[in-house]
């Protein structure tokens, strides 16, 4: 079991209190996926719980305070997480398994949310006098609190994801009720016990809930209570809240599943191309929604890069995230881990050739959760790894001749997260940045979401933006107010 100060509590909570046990007596295990040993149990909570905790929210609605004092609320967040990016670290790498260092690296960005929000609310929360003077009346727009707002994560950034969330949401004035993913409960805990300790929010401001998705979703979803939803994860989740968000025109924000192509030109700097990809496509095991998941690779320079890619692979480590050594954790379950064989199988039959990584008859399913990072090479559109998001340590690399056979490529696909051009030649690359229909494109980088940029995907990969001044807007109505006095 896990022990940690910062764990002391392991428990949702509503209305400002722990709830240890759930109405239902159940209880949900998390696992370490590095050794498949239980860390805690956690309370499986279900209608009731969420019930009241929409109650709560619902009653902090009228306590909020004001705008500075929200951005204190921020400014200590950020300074606590900050404080203990080691120890959250280290919780959410026992139970997500990437490793430590990288663990860290995600309480940062984390806290970066806080601090950015905390930078921009009061200027951009500011009410807004209009030049036009229209039917005689003075204009102001002011931006109030949405409401509460109900809040649902993943696993694969146990802490990124709920930051990116959490800051815009108080920095508006919006009371909480919060879902994480069943996987990743404790680094949501563990942040709860911070804004618990250190934070003086009113009761009801924020509410965890865990336990059954479905019928926290549901009742979330069916209450009028709750007016807007913030959601991240996969885009079949996604499709049944927009149908159940029908009933009281729910606004929703969805950060949905992707597909990102990786576009490597004939005039790339290779060896920065190559970095960057092993740095973007095997960062929590290559289990984020902004990995590469296609690599299209340009004739005349193929073989030489796929040289390049191979030559790196074969050095990552994989291995428990709490050894220092570990480039690559486990993925996160035995489901996660048959897509990606199911994918490397699919490609092999196909015609692909497998040239880094093991055979997938060499791997044990049954056995642990560690993907050997694997790289397979003639990949064509009709395989698996090209359909779906692996969502897994694959590295699949498809050769093109013209530029615009690549963008047709790339953008043949109902995702549109992330995507990557790499070419020396900025216009030309930009011609092509310009036509992918993906909302963050890199140009010479991998590099993905940053806290003063409003991210977010078209088509099925979302609606909506997080960070950025777009960020905070998710959380916030206008209200128009003409003054005829
Ligand atoms: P998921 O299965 O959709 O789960 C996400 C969350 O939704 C979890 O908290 C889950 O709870 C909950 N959930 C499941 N069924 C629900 C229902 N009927 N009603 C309400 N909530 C429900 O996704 P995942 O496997 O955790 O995450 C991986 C996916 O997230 C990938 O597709 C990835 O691309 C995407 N993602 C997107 C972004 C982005 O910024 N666009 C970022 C990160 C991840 P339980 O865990 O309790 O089932």
């Amino acid at each position: 079991m896990i022990e940690s100060y910062l764990l002391k509590n392991i428990a949702g909570y509503i209305d400002g209190q722990w709830i240890a046990q759930a109405d239902s007596g159940k209880t949900t295990e998390v696992f370490n996926p590095a050794n498949g040993k239980t860390l805690a149990e956690t309370p499986y909570m279900g209608t009731d719980e969420t019930r009241r905790a929409i109650a709560a929210a619902k009653a902090a609605r009228d306590t909020v305070p004001d705008v500075a004092t929200r951005r204190g609320w921020l400014e200590d967040c950020y300074e606590a997480l900050t404080a203990e990016k080691e120890e959250i670290g280290r919780i959410l790498c026992l139970e997500h398994g990437k490793p430590w260092a990288e663990a860290q690296g995600e309480v940062d960005y984390a806290a970066s949310f806080f601090s950015y929000f905390a930078g921009m609310m009061e200027d951009t929360l500011a009410p807004e006098t209009l030049l036009e003077q229209a039917k005689d009346c003075r204009w102001t727009v002011h931006k109030r609190p949405i409401g509460v707002a109900g809040l649902i994560t993943p696993w694969n950034f146990p802490i990124g994801m709920i930051a990116k969330k959490v800051a815009p949401a108080l920095a508006a004035g919006c009371p909480l009720v919060i879902k994480p993913a069943a996987e990743t409960p404790l680094t949501m805990i563990a942040m709860f016990q911070l804004l618990h300790e250190r934070l003086d929010l009113p009761k009801g401001m924020i509410n965890l809930v865990m336990g059954s998705s479905k019928e926290i979703g549901g009742e979330i979803m069916s209450s009028f209570d709750v007016p807007m939803i913030s959601f991240t994860g996969s885009t079949e989740v996604g499709q049944l809240l927009v149908e159940q968000s029908s009933q009281h025109v729910k606004k929703l924000g969805l950060e949905l599943g992707g597909n990102a192509p990786f576009i490597v030109l004939d005039d790339a700097d290779l060896e920065s191309a190559a970095d960057n990809l092993i740095a973007n496509k095997f960062r929590g095991a290559g289990q984020t929604c902004v990995c590469a998941n296609r690599i299209f690779v340009q004739d005349g320079v193929y073989d030489e890069f796929v040289n390049k890619v191979v030559e790196r692979v074969k050095k990552l480590k994989v291995g428990d995230g709490m050894d220092e050594n570990t480039d690559v954790g486990p993925l996160i379950n035995a489901a996660g881990f048959d897509k990606v064989h199911d994918h490397v199988k699919d490609a092999l039959s196909k015609g692909a050739s497998l040239v880094a990584g093991k055979h997938p008859d060499e791997l044990d399913s049954g056995k642990n959760l560690f993907y050997t990072p694997t790289v397979v090479s003639d990949v064509t559109h009709d395989m698996k790894c090209c359909q779906e998001e692996t969502f897994g340590p694959l590295l699949p690399l498809i050769r093109f001749e013209t530029d615009a056979q690549a963008l047709e490529m790339a953008n043949d696909t109902q995702f549109g997260l992330a995507s990557y051009v790499f070419g020396r030649d900025k216009e030309r690359a930009h011609k092509l940045i310009g036509k992918l229909h993906f909302g963050h494109c890199g140009y010479n980088t991998g590099t993905g979401p940053a806290a003063h940029a409003p991210f977010g995907g078209f088509l099925h990969s979302g609606i909506g933006r997080e960070g950025g001044v777009e960020g905070l807007m998710e959380f916030v109505e206008s209200q128009t107010v003409p003054d005829g006095s």
